[in-house]
């Protein structure tokens, strides 16, 4: 028995190495990624549903994108947990908010419909002191109205400190700039806190969606979710709708948008125009 806990103890620990290994080779190159122009954005178009049974496209998330000459692709679930705990998302997050902002005025210059952008704030970003003017200067510089542009949040990194939260919510909210919770459902936040969050709209988490058509209780909770957020004023977006099942749930319980697979994956920005025009002819 000691033998074998010896051994599980060394298996683990090597294992351990490994993976802090791979962790410290990622900050390194990703130290390097934006000045040698790895890092791209991709966008996933959201769309509406009209009471008639329409859908339309009324905005996109921008998702960051990275590739590494060697590494290849690297997911964001495994680098923004890097790119935050070493500091690097402050700047990787400023190009994003610049990056997918400069697109949307590209989008507008092309002659697409005024189209929002969803851009995804990491708490390190949101905890900072000089987000809200880090965001009025980069909307003001690109000659954006601030209601084009919609802050995600999640829900765990607004919990995180609610008193913080609260205070730059307000602040964003006060230069115009409309914030979402993100992964709504997957926290474990007091719903109390819904009522002095200045949020306009709540991103129904995809594990809620999956199951959708099978899944009693997750219908139960994505029900709740929507009537609750209708009632307090609050819009609601279905994020991982990958089914026609899932649709027509959604469709019949009021949701008000949607977001996945069945409509599109996220798109390099010329996919993303190309998709747009051929929806708007179809
Ligand atoms: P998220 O903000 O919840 O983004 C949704 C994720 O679900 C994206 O993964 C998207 O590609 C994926 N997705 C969209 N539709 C479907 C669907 O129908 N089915 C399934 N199974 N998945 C779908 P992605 O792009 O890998 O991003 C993962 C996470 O990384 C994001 O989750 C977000 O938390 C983070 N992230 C991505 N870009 C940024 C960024 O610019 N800044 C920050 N701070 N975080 C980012
Ligand atoms: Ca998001
Ligand atoms: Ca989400
Ligand atoms: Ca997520």
């Amino acid at each position: 028995a000691k033998r074998d806990g010896r051994n599980a103890y060394r298996f683990f620990t090597s294992e351990m190495q490994a993976q802090s290994a791979r962790a410290l080779l990622l900050e390194n190159a990703l130290r390097r990624a934006l000045e040698r122009g790895q890092l791209s954005l991709h966008y996933q178009p959201q769309f509406s549903l009209d009471a008639d049974g329409e859908s339309r496209v009324v905005g996109a998330e921008a998702l960051l994108r990275w590739h590494h000459p060697e590494l290849g692709w690297v997911s964001p679930a495994e680098f923004i947990p890097i790119a935050e705990s070493s500091g690097l998302i402050l700047p990787i997050g400023e190009w994003v908010l610049v990056e997918a902002l400069s697109q949307l005025r590209r989008w507008d210059d092309a002659g697409l419909p005024e189209l929002s952008m969803a851009v995804n704030l990491s708490a390190v970003q949101f905890r900072h002191d000089d987000l809200p003017q880090l965001v009025e200067r980069v909307l003001g510089e690109l000659g954006m109205p601030a209601e084009r542009l919609e802050l995600e949040l999640t829900e765990g990194a607004a919990m995180d400190n609610p008193a913080v939260a609260i205070t730059v919510m307000n602040e964003l909210h006060a230069r115009g700039v409309r914030l979402s919770i993100d992964d709504f459902g997957t926290g474990y936040s007091s719903l109390s806190y819904l009522k002095k969050f200045r949020v306009s709209k709540l991103k129904i988490d995809q594990s809620f969606v999956r199951d959708l058509t099978d899944d009693a209780e997750d219908r139960a909770i994505v029900d709740a979710v929507i009537r609750m957020a209708g009632a307090l004023g609050l819009q609601t977006l279905a994020e991982g709708v990958e089914t026609e099942g899932q649709l027509a749930f959604l469709r019949r319980q009021g949701c008000l948008a949607v977001q996945g697979y069945l409509f599109s994956r996220p798109l390099p920005a010329e996919a993303f125009v190309e998709f747009v025009r051929a929806g708007a002819l179809a």
